[in-house]
């Protein structure tokens, strides 16, 4: 293990101005609260820490990161707490504790819903300060490589999340190297064949190729050195994950790839980086369209390079970049090269801030300003974490950048929201292309548009950018709007059989003017979405009808059988795509449960509270049924996407209802923990309406508590309470 003066002589090779006394006590302090804690591997606890602030030190962090490195587990794993290290460290480290602390507690690979809240989570965490995010990474990384420590079950969830969200979280943050590496060990968890078949080839070629690596790089160097470019040239071969990709996106075999060699030229200066492509490409030939400029259009995590490949010595393919030193340090370490918070300076605060990386995960958080639901946020943003970015141009020369993989349909819509819903071809580069095609850098693309056309709703899976998904949804309103007017229509039919009369509907198109509507169409739509009353249709061709029926009939279907229907009182607000008009896109409809005819459910089960994401699927001559978006039996309907309804909650806070929720409690077993557990709610005026023990054994007992609350907040209240119990050991909800 590292020694406390090791730890200090690491941070003091960059960093003359450390301050020693602070790392010191945060070792001391770390060490103690770590204790006889051991990990896995029989090491002391406190070692993990400790290399996860070494691995810091080789970005060259400032004092306040490693010190936080070193304190990163105490407010979860010890009796630490936030006051404390604010009072012995100041509240800058506290913070930067805390929002470790929050992070470590996030799953990011569960499902959707709940991973886009979690990721939302994460980046709120580290906007406040991007080093919470380096320490994470730093910390991520440690338990990567001692992954083998890491109890089985748990290695692949570990291994996925840092493949979806830390490892392009690197990239997106420019740090290259912590990137390949988190990519290479996830890689070799989940998929152990692929790895250790394409690790045995780079071994195999290796030593039939020994001495090539060093012949080309002396060869590029002397070439360079005749034309007076002074350079450092570097050979290095790419990792498993990268070529894993290559094969996997190129569909080619491992022997096909060409690149598996790259080299680099580091020089001095951004003039030398073009003599040396000078010297490079009048020497070798050029392989065509492998040329990309990155120094004149920087990527957007501030990568900045010139990339070509040339049939190089010994007829080898080689793969360059050329860059200068400060391009490499970037390229490397990324958002941690900005010296950013090297000496606390303003300064380096302000260069941090208007890089690009730093630019977009401001970006990204502000967008969760806007309030944007969990889902569309995820689908944002995660495309922007995996894709890179494709540079096209206007035949105007306009640029739009879009996320690899996007299509002319994306790069429509772009353009303009009209230009997407009238695509019907594109030309690519001056040729007719399909509008499926995948559209690569620096493509000029012209859209060919017709006036009457209305976006096919498939084009809602080929697109990858979010504005063209929830365009070309808005397009599929008026769909939406037909099936409203179904469902009407069968309600309509069913009022008519209820009342005894007969339907008509020519006799119904005598009436139009009575129920101040237009046409059949637009009476059956404004019953579908309950803004007029079956019961209304069925007077104004019978005015004598004095409709409603008897009370006893609207009586709702015992729970027991599976369905809960709204108490009068009780509404929802339907948000359905709006009318072609409308300005807001999105209109808010109330649904009055049991006052209306148009039947309005919870799923059995179902466990909605007030404050949950619901949605509702609709199914024509039935009506709406209320999911959670957690539900498991939303999954169903998933093919069906022109049956789903965004529904919101109309509670009124005047007269709170009580909707019903599941908790799974595992309790020890003591005498009272079960007066304990029913106490809880009680205090918290939540009302038990059943209580079932699911499992017992000698020490738990594990039980399944159906409750009535008052919505999302009383339940977390609830939750959190419990937890805070000693007798109880864990409080899930059920489908929450
Ligand atoms: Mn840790």
């Amino acid at each position: 293990m590292m020694r406390q003066y090791e730890l200090v002589e690491r941070v003091r090779r960059y960093n003359p101005n450390t301050d020693e006394a602070l790392l010191d006590r945060a070792y001391v302090y770390a060490m103690r609260a770590h204790g006889t804690q051991t990990r896995a591997s029989g090491d002391p606890y406190f070692s993990h820490p400790l290399e996860v602030a070494a691995i810091l030190t080789d970005l060259k962090l400032d004092d306040a990161t490693i010190v936080a490195a070193l304190l990163h587990d105490t407010i979860e794993d010890t009796d630490a707490t936030r006051d404390e290290i604010d009072r012995l460290f100041g509240p800058q480290i506290g913070a930067l504790v805390e929002g470790l602390t929050k992070i470590k507690k996030l799953d990011l690979v569960s499902k959707q819903a709940k991973q886009a809240e979690n990721l939302r989570k994460l980046l709120l965490a580290i906007a406040d300060d991007v080093r919470v995010l380096l320490v994470k990474l730093a910390d991520r990384l440690h338990n990567m490589r001692t992954l083998k420590w890491v109890p089985e079950e748990k290695r692949n969830r570990v291994a996925q999340e840092t493949l979806d969200i830390y490892a392009p979280l690197a990239g997106r943050m420019g740090m290259h190297d912590m990137r390949e590496e988190l990519e290479d060990l996830a890689f070799r968890q989940l998929s152990p064949e692929a790895y250790e078949s394409i690790r045995a080839r780079l071994e195999t070629l290796k030593e039939s190729s020994g001495e090539v690596l060093a012949a080309i790089e002396r060869e590029l160097s002397d070439a360079l050195a005749q034309k007076g470019v002074q350079a450092s040239v570097k050979g290095r071969e790419k990792r498993p994950y990268s070529i894993w990709r290559k094969m996997e996106q190129k569909a080619v075999a491992f022997e096909q790839l060409s690149d598996i060699y790259g080299f680099r030229i580091i020089v001095d200066s951004v003039e030398q980086c073009y003599g040396a492509l000078g010297v490079v490409h009048t020497k070798w030939p050029v392989v065509p369209g492998r040329f990309k400029d990155y120094i004149s259009t920087p990527k957007q995590n501030d990568y900045r390079s010139i990339h070509t490949t040339v049939v190089g010595p010994g007829r080898q393919r080689v793969e360059l970049q050329i860059r200068t030193r400060k391009m490499h340090e970037i390229a490397e370490y990324g958002i941690a090269a900005h010296a950013l918070y090297k000496d606390n300076s303003p300064a380096a605060d302000l260069l941090a801030r208007d890089s690009n990386a730093y630019g977009w995960l401001r970006r990204t958080i502000e967008l969760l300003a806007e309030g944007s639901s969990p889902e569309e946020f995820l689908e944002h943003t995660k495309l922007e974490l995996f894709h890179d970015q494709v540079f096209c141009f206007t035949p105007k020369g306009r640029l739009i950048a879009l996320p690899r993989r996007a299509t002319p349909i994306d790069f429509a819509y772009a353009v303009h929201t009209d230009v997407g819903n009238m695509a019907v071809g594109a030309k690519i580069n001056g040729k007719v292309s399909p509008l499926v095609s995948e559209l690569h850098n620096g493509d000029e693309v012209e859209i060919i548009t017709s006036t009457a056309q209305t976006p096919p709703a498939a084009w809602e899976s080929i697109v990858v950018t979010g504005k063209a998904r929830a365009a070309i949804r808005r397009a599929t309103r008026a769909a939406v709007r037909a099936q409203y007017a179904g469902l009407g229509r069968k309600i309509v039919e069913r009022a008519f059989a209820r009342a005894g009369k007969p339907f008509s509907e020519e006799r119904l198109s005598g009436a139009l003017s009575r129920l101040a509507r237009t046409s059949l169409d637009d009476v059956y739509a404004a019953v579908g979405r309950s803004e007029m009353r079956a019961d209304d249709v069925v007077k104004a061709l019978h005015p004598e009808w004095t409709g409603a029926r008897a009370p006893e009939e609207r009586a709702s279907a015992p729970r027991g059988e599976g369905w809960f229907e709204l108490k009068a009182g009780q509404s929802l607000k339907f948000k359905i795509p709006g009318i072609e008009a409308d300005p807001d896109p999105m209109t808010a409809i109330p649904i009055r449960g049991i006052n209306g005819d148009l039947p309005v459910r919870f799923a059995p089960n179902g466990g909605a509270v007030p404050g949950d994401r619901i949605v509702g699927i609709l199914t024509a001559g039935e009506g709406i049924t209320v999911y959670p978006i957690q539900s498991p039996a939303l999954q169903d309907f998933e093919e069906e996407p022109e049956r789903w309804l965004d529904v919101r909650w109309d509670v009124d806070e005047d007269d709170p209802q009580r909707f019903p929720a599941q908790l799974v409690v595992t309790a020890s077993n003591e005498p009272g923990s079960l007066a304990q557990i029913a106490q809880v709610i009680g205090e918290r005026d939540g009302n038990i309406d059943n209580l079932r023990m699911t499992s017992r054994s000698n020490d738990f007992t594990r039980m399944v508590i159906d409750v009535e609350v008052y919505d999302l907040r009383h339940l977390n209240g609830i939750i959190a309470d419990l937890r805070s119990r000693p007798v109880v050991s864990s409080v899930e909800r059920l489908n929450g």
